[in-house]
């Protein structure tokens, strides 16, 4: 289910197990990675490789290595397809697939809870490659926002895709499969939700975010922000009153 991805995006790369199981990688000093544990784009460092003898024993066509986050030292785990079982060096393939990956984060704080509810699971799916399912709930959680928002809402937020359009420069295939995500429904001619691939599927995340926040979290932030400051201006109102009446209180004693 999970998103291969490849060591410096070259399959030429050369990668293999000796015999004496230390793991050799050409680019060694280039694996970099977001960490799921500290979520830093961190170096990491092979810790535990399978021993040779083991692999030629059994040759698995798949083969786990444990590497340890130079960042927070915490264990990440990857997987290889082996593409060569040689009496000498057991050859992989650079392309790898990330057993647990990074969770994508966002404050909810402000979102309300109809909503809330609906792009989490849109992130879930997306941390766990499961991109159609994810395309699914971004367009759930933009039903959920427009309930929210209102008819006026939904024509506001229509336009701040407009806007991000040329914002983010977003391409017409782009742009028409994200208003086919958000604006589209059930009974639109099928195929009713587009199939994204993982960089298509990036960019719907990051523009349903900037939604949301531009939606309920700017505007939350910017109410709580105001209320605040007519707090203290009250507090300061009531405290300039109450020491203009002690003083002229205290004025007649003087
Ligand atoms: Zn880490």
């Amino acid at each position: 289910m999970q998103n291969p991805g490849t060591w410096g995006g070259a399959l030429s790369m050369a990668m293999w197990i000796d015999p004496s199981g230390i793991l050799l990688h050409d680019q060694a000093q280039n694996l970099v990675l977001t960490c799921p544990h500290c979520h830093a784009v961190s170096h990491i460092t092979a810790t535990g490789v399978p021993r040779f003898a083991d692999l030629q024993a059994h040759k698995p066509k798949q083969v786990g290595i444990v590497y340890l986050c130079d960042a927070c030292h915490a264990p990440i785990f990857l997987r290889y397809s082996v593409r060569i079982y040689g009496a000498t060096r057991i050859e992989l393939s650079p392309q790898f697939t990330e057993v647990e990956r990074a969770r994508e984060k966002f404050a909810f704080t402000y979102v309300p809870e109809p909503v809330e509810l609906m792009f989490k699971e849109a992130l879930v799916c997306f941390s766990a490659g499961a991109l159609n399912a994810f395309t699914s709930m971004c367009r759930r959680t933009a039903q959920a926002a427009f309930v929210e928002l209102g008819g006026s809402g939904k024509l506001r937020l229509f336009d701040e895709l407009n806007h991000l359009r040329q914002l983010a420069e977003l391409g017409p295939e782009t742009f028409l499969k994200l208003k086919s995500i958000l604006f589209g429904s059930e009974t639109d001619p099928k195929p009713d939700l587009p199939v994204l691939d993982t960089y298509e599927a990036g960019i719907v995340l990051e523009v349903v975010k900037d939604l949301l926040y531009e939606s309920f979290v700017r505007k939350g932030k910017l109410q709580q922000a105001m209320s605040v400051r007519r707090y203290f201006l009250d507090e300061t109102a009531t405290n300039i009153e109450a020491l203009v009446s002690v003083r002229s209180g205290t004025s007649d004693d003087i």
